[in-house]
C-alpha cells in the first residue's frame, strides 16, 4: 500500500450523480422543486419499500422526532412534565426534541448492544411516562421487540428513532410496524444520504393527517395539492394548528429517489465490510470487542462499532495512520444540558468511554479493511504486549 496516500476517513457518502441529476433536472424543468411532486413520489415508494402504512417526507429527522412527540402529546393529552424514557447513547437530536415539549427525558441505560435495555426502562417507569423512544443503533436492534411489549403492558407511545435503520430487518421484516412512529434520517451521511431529509411514518391514518398540517404551518391544503384542485378556489385554505415549516422538498427527494433504488445494495457491501471486521477482530479479544448484533437482526450496518479499554489511545494511533474513527455515542448524561442525569446510567457511561467506530462507506476497500485492521493489531501488540499466534 502507498502509505503517502492513505486517508481513511470515518464516512464517504456515494451518490449516483448522473441518475440524481436527472431526477433533479425533472424538477428544474417542470418548475417544481418544493413540497409535491417528487415528495409525493418518493413518499409511495417508501411506504412500497418499508411495508409502513403511511410515510411523510419532511426535511430532517430530528423535525421528525419533535412532530411525533407533537402529534402524540396532543392526541394523548400529555402534559408538561410527562416523562418520555429514552437512551443516553445516542445523538442528542433524540433528547434535545423530549425538551422541545416541555415533556422530560428519562434515561435508561444500555445493554450489550448499545441499545436501551428494557429491564431498566422497566425500573424508570413511573404514573408520569407517556413514552419509549427506542434508538437502533448502527442499525441494530438490540431489544426491540422485549421493548414493543413492554411498551404494551404499560400502555406506552413508542417512538422508533430509525436514523441508523433504513434497511435493517428483523426476523426478515422492517422492524416499525408495532412503534406510534418511526423517523428515518437522510442526512449527508446516512445509510440513504440526500443532503438533508427525514420520514415520519406513523401507524395511525389520523396521526398521519395531523402532521402533514402540522409540517406547512398548519394549513389543511398545501401548495401542491391547491395547485391540482380543479375550480377557481386554489387559493383557499384555513390555518388549523400553529404549524412549522417541516416538510421535505423535491430537490432532495430527487436525491432521495435514487438512492432509495440501490440502499440494499448499498448495504450489501456494507454487511461485506463488516464481516472483514469481524473475523479479523476475533483474535483480539478480549482487548477489541466487537459489539454484538442482536438475535435476528439483519442490520443495515450503519456503524461497525467496537470497544476498547484505550479507546482515545486507540484512536489516537489510527489517526497517526491516517484512519479516522468516530464515537457514537458519548453518553448524553456527560453533557452540560443533560448532566443532571449523570450517574443513572452507569452502562451508558462506560461504553462512552470505550467504544469507537470503525470506517464504514461504500468507497472503502478490502485492502483499506486490512490496513485498519493491521494497524489494531500493531497498536495491541504494543499494548498489551500480546502474541496473536
Ligand atoms: C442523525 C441522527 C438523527 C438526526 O437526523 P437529522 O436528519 O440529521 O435531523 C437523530 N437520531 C440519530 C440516532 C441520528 O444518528
Amino acid at each position: 500500500m502507498d502509505v503517502i496516500s492513505v486517508n481513511i476517513p470515518l464516512f464517504v457518502p456515494t451518490y449516483r450523480v448522473e441518475e440524481c441529476l436527472a431526477e433533479i433536472r425533472e424538477c428544474l424543468e417542470k418548475g417544481w422543486t418544493g413540497q409535491g411532486f417528487k415528495t409525493v413520489q418518493f413518499e409511495q415508494c417508501w411506504k412500497a419499500y418499508t411495508g409502513l402504512p403511511y410515510a411523510h417526507f419532511i426535511h430532517s429527522a430530528t423535525a421528525g422526532l419533535s412532530l411525533a412527540l407533537d402529534v402524540l402529546k396532543m392526541s394523548h393529552h400529555w402534559k408538561k412534565g410527562d416523562e418520555i424514557i429514552t437512551t443516553p447513547l445516542t445523538f442528542v437530536s433524540t433528547n434535545h426534541v423530549i425538551r422541545y415539549h416541555g415533556l422530560k427525558p428519562v434515561f435508561a441505560d444500555v445493554d450489550s448492544y448499545l441499545c436501551i435495555d428494557p429491564a431498566d426502562i422497566e425500573r424508570k417507569i413511573t404514573p408520569r411516562t407517556k413514552a419509549v423512544m427506542f434508538v437502533g443503533i448502527g442499525g441494530n436492534t438490540g431489544q426491540y421487540e422485549h421493548v414493543v411489549h413492554l411498551c404494551r403492558r404499560h400502555q406506552l407511545c413508542l417512538i422508533l428513532d430509525a436514523a441508523h435503520m433504513t434497511g435493517t430487518r428483523l426476523h426478515g421484516v422492517v422492524p416499525g410496524q408495532e412503534a406510534d412512529a418511526v423517523v428515518y434520517s437522510f442526512q449527508a451521511v446516512k445509510n440513504l444520504p440526500t443532503a438533508d431529509g427525514g420520514m415520519i411514518c406513523f401507524k395511525e391514518a389520523d396521526h398521519d393527517a395531523v402532521v402533514r398540517k402540522l409540517t406547512g404551518l398548519g394549513m389543511n391544503k398545501d401548495v401542491y395539492t391547491r395547485t391540482h384542485i380543479d375550480g377557481p378556489y386554489k387559493w383557499l385554505y384555513d390555518v388549523e394548528h400553529i404549524g412549522y415549516k417541516y416538510h421535505g422538498n423535491s430537490i432532495m427527494a430527487a436525491i432521495g429517489l435514487v438512492q432509495l433504488k440501490y440502499v440494499d445494495q448499498d448495504n450489501a457491501y456494507r454487511k461485506q465490510v463488516a464481516a472483514w471486521y469481524e473475523t479479523e477482530l476475533k483474535s483480539l479479544v478480549p482487548h477489541i470487542q466487537v459489539v454484538p448484533l442482536a438475535p435476528g437482526c439483519d442490520s443495515s450496518r450503519h456503524l461497525f462499532i467496537v470497544s476498547c479499554a484505550d479507546r482515545d489511545e486507540l484512536i489516537l494511533h489510527l489517526n497517526e495512520h491516517h484512519i479516522f474513527p468516530g464515537v457514537h455515542y458519548r453518553a448524553n448524561t456527560h453533557y452540560r444540558m443533560y448532566r443532571h442525569a449523570k450517574g443513572s446510567c452507569p452502562v451508558a457511561e462506560q461504553y462512552s468511554d470505550t467504544i469507537l467506530s470503525l470506517p464504514l462507506h461504500l468507497r472503502i476497500t478490502y485492502e483499506d479493511v486490512q490496513y485498519v485492521i493491521r494497524q489494531i493489531r500493531l497498536f495491541a501488540e504494543y499494548k498489551y504486549e500480546a502474541d496473536w499466534t
